[in-house]
Parts: structure tokens; C-alpha cells; sequence
């Protein structure tokens, strides 16, 4: 969005309080996410009375999801813009700016947004990102860029409302995923990290069973790019993990050696409850063999789900302690309308899930800090993303600059940060040598070498 208004000629700036046009792009498939992106949106409709903010735009999934509701409920919000619709944003403001309209009021009074643009996902509708010359504006902090490579899903697992925002599967061409992907390295990015909902079904065509994920193949291309990025992949479906996907993490040079394999569960009845592939011992031969390939694994468990009692509860905690995942996240059930899960009997109350996820992410803390621990005295080369924020009493006393950064074994933003002292200068998304001199629950200390 941002890239598109640029190349529109619209300047774009990052402080509220000067924006004559604020736009809160929204998440909305869990209840929390729902709530942070409402919230947002009031504190941003204040700027209309405290502010120079003449249009309030709500783009994104809470839209797609929830047009009609925000409509009614929401008047401060002027513009309505759901997922497959971004193309026509600069399009839309100019409209809004020559007429100079801030809400349109209805003969029975109401006011209303001026624009509504949101329309059904389609297995044609097609990915966002897909134009050769859609210009991105990169927000994230650090040396690495999401390339989206695919949207929508056709799993349905019980819970989820993402294929109903979403839409179904749609796979970029790998060509237009590269194209991107070497655009972002020459801009100075490092590493890539490639998202979507099922990111292992890439390059499969909807309704064939025959056909062969490319994952691997766009990784082993993508690493192979001018300026050898890193390249990693995130949300591989467990139903998908090849050994042809497996040894490519493993054994191609720039392909981040990491397993990001979200299991929502193991007990077997909790699991189909879910509509999830596995069984306690199906999984728990596919983690041992990506293990095997020396791959560092990240799983995400759901707590909470109906019919998890505390028996089911007790195996999903036995398998996780015992396993030891070298990453692991965790969420508790949101009921969501319109999903199957929404009308399951048998749902543990909201307190027994947050104990169940408390208890499971008091256990990971411990299990994290022992797999950390065994990388004390080793040697890793991280990616420099930042001088780390409490470094300026350091250098006052001579230590040194602590930077922070992370190897290919962190993905940024959901696991921890290595943190590395070193008394010459390092440069900002370039590679050092680092020894682990400290190990902490989820971050590491190290200095450069
Ligand atoms: S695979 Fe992920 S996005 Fe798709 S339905 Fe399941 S949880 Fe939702």
C-alpha cells in the first residue's frame, strides 16, 4: 500500500498527527487481534477532531471480514477497504481529496463511509504482490524483507476464519516470487523470508493432488540470487514436509537450516476435532527426521480447543517436554463465528486455557534456556540488524558496541536476538563471526570474533 501511494506522489509520514489522511491496515481472524485492531482504529479517528486527519481509512482483513458491521458502527471511519482492493487505494484517495467528502450522511441521518470497496476472494482474485512493478515500501526494522509468495488457504482447519478472509489458495508464479526477491537484495536487504498461510503448498494448483510443491526448488533459486541472500521459509504445513523440502533447508548454502512446522496439537482426538493432519507418532516421526537433517524446529501449539480436557492437555505438555522443540510458540482457542470450532461442545473455560498456556510456556522457558545453553562456547555467524537500544552506557565506559542481530537459526520477530559485543565497528545487514558466550532463556550473548 505504502509503495503504491508513493508512486502515486502522496508523501507518506509515519506521525499521526500530521497526516491529513490516516490508513490502519487491520488484522481480524482471532479475538485479540479484533479487539487491538478496533482500538486502533478510535485512537486514529481522535486525530479528526484533535488532529489535521480529514479521512479515516480501514483497509485490510478486520474489513474483509466485518464490512457491514464497521459500516454501521463505526462512522468515524470514512473509507472501507477489504483484502483484494489495495490496487485501487491512490485511486480512491485522489477521489476522496477532489471531492473533498468526509463521510457521507443518509437521508435518515446515518453517517456512512464514502467509499466501500471490498469484494469476494476468488481462486482467480490474484495475489497482491504479484505485479513486476508494484513498488513496496519496507517498515520492518532490520536486514530482512517478507516476500509473500502465495495467499488464502484450502486447509480448514476448525478454528480458522483465515480461508473466509482470505479466500482459497492462490500461488504466485516463481518467477514474479524471485523477481521481487532480487529487487528487495539489491535494495540492501539480507535475508528473505518467505510467508504465506501454507507456504508448502506453493506452486500447487488447487484440486491436484498429483502436483509437487516448488518450495524447495524457489528456495534453492532464491539463495542462488546476486548478493546470496539468506533465504528462509515460515508456516510449512506438517501434512507437506517432503524430504525433498527437508534436505534443501538442510544442505543448501544460504537456505536458513529451519523448520517452522506449526502442530496446533498431538492428541489424536483433539486433532481431528481440528481437522489437522497427525497422530502422536506420524508427528513425532517427522520431527525426528527433520532433526535428524540437523534443522532447528519451531512448532506453535493451540490450547483450550473443545474437547482438549485435561488428559489430552497433559500429552500435548508430556510430548512438548519431552521433544524439546528449539522454538515453540502458543496460543488459547478463540471461538470465532462462522467457523466449525465456533459451535463445538466442550470447550474449556477461558481461565483452564490460559493456565494450559501458561503452564506450557513456563515449560518451553526452561527447555529454550537448556538448548541455549548447549550453543555456549560455539560459533555462529549472525546478521547484524541493529546497535542494541541500552548500548550508549557502554561506550561511554569503553566496552565496545553491543549490536544485536540474529544467525540462521532465529527468525526475526519470533524467536530471540543474539546480542554481540565487539570493540571494532560491525556494519549494519553484514554477516560477523560471533563466539556464544552466554546463553539466556531466549536471547543469546556473544562477541564478534
Ligand atoms: S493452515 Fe493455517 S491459515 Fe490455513 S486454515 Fe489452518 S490455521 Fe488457518
Amino acid at each position: 500500500m505504502l509503495g503504491l501511494l508513493r508512486r502515486a506522489g502522496h508523501p507518506i509520514t509515519a506521525d499521526p498527527a500530521s497526516a491529513e489522511i490516516l490508513i490502519v491496515n487491520t488484522c481480524g481472524f482471532i479475538g485479540k487481534a479484533k479487539e487491538e485492531a478496533v482500538n486502533t482504529l478510535l485512537d486514529a479517528a481522535r486525530y479528526k477532531t484533535d488532529g489535521v486527519c480529514r479521512t479515516l481509512i480501514a483497509a485490510g482483513c478486520l474489513v474483509q471480514r466485518y464490512a457491514d458491521a464497521l459500516r454501521e458502527e463505526m462512522p468515524e471511519i470514512d473509507v472501507l477497504i477489504g483484502v483484494t482492493e489495495y490496487p485501487r487505494l491512490a485511486e480512491i484517495i485522489d477521489g476522496i481529496r477532489a471531492s473533498r467528502l468526509n463521510g457521507v450522511v443518509t437521508p435518515d441521518g446515518v453517517r456512512v463511509p464514502v467509499v466501500t470497496a471490498v469484494s469476494p476472494v476468488t481462486v482467480n482474485t490474484p495475489v497482491f504482490e504479484c505485479a513486476p512493478d508494484t513498488p513496496r515500501v519496507i517498515t520492518q526494522a532490520g536486514a530482512f524483507a517478507y516476500v509473500r509468495i502465495a495467499d488464502g488457504c484450502d486447509n480448514r482447519c476448525a478454528y480458522c476464519a483465515i480461508p473466509s478472509i482470505r479466500g482459497p489458495y492462490r500461488s504466485r508464479l516463481i518467477e514474479s516470487v524471485l523477481d521481487e526477491s532480487a529487487r528487495r537484495v539489491e535494495d540492501g536487504v539480507r535475508e528473505l523470508v518467505f510467508i504465506s498461510q501454507d507456504t508448502t503448498r506453493f506452486g500447487m494448483k488447487p484440486g491436484d493432488s498429483a502436483a509437487r510443491s516448488r518450495l524447495p526448488l524457489l528456495l534453492r533459486r532464491a539463495a542462488r540470487l546476486p548478493g546470496e541472500p539468506w533465504v528462509r521459509a515460515m508456516y510449512c504445513h506438517p501434512v507437506r514436509v517432503t524430504d525433498d523440502l527437508l534436505d534443501t533447508l538442510a544442505n543448501t548454502p544460504g537456505v536458513c537450516p529451519y523448520l517452522d512446522v506449526p502442530l496446533q496439537h498431538v492428541d489424536c482426538d483433539v486433532l481431528r476435532r481440528m481437522n489437522r493432519w497427525g497422530d502422536p507418532d506420524s508427528i513425532l516421526r517427522l520431527l525426528e527426521k527433520a532433526r535428524g537433517y540437523g534443522l532447528t524446529l519451531r512448532t506453535t501449539f493451540l490450547v483450550g480447543f473443545p474437547g482438549e480436557d485435561d488428559a489430552a492437555f497433559r500429552r500435548l505438555y508430556d510430548f512438548a517436554e519431552s521433544f524439546g522443540f528449539d522454538r515453540m510458540g502458543a496460543f488459547a482457542f478463540s471461538p470465532e463465528e462462522g467457523t466449525p470450532a465456533f459451535d463445538m461442545p466442550d470447550t474449556p473455560p477461558e481461565s483452564v486455557a490460559a493456565e494450559r498456556l501458561d503452564a506450557l510456556m513456563r515449560m518451553q522457558r526452561s527447555v529454550s534456556l537448556a538448548r541455549n545453553k548447549s550453543r555456549e562456547g560455539g560459533e555462529t555467524d549472525v546478521l547484524i540488524e541493529r546497535i542494541a537500544p541500552h548500548n550508549a552506557s557502554r561506550a561511554d565506559k569503553g566496552l565496545g558496541v553491543l549490536y544485536e542481530g540474529r544467525s540462521q537459526w532465529e527468525a526475526p520477530e519470533s524467536d530471540g536476538v543474539i546480542k554481540v559485543r565487539s570493540v571494532k565497528p560491525l556494519v549494519l545487514g553484514g554477516i560477523a563471526r560471533v563466539r556464544i558466550t552466554r546463553a539466556r532463556h531466549y536471547d543469546l550473548e556473544g562477541e564478534s570474533i
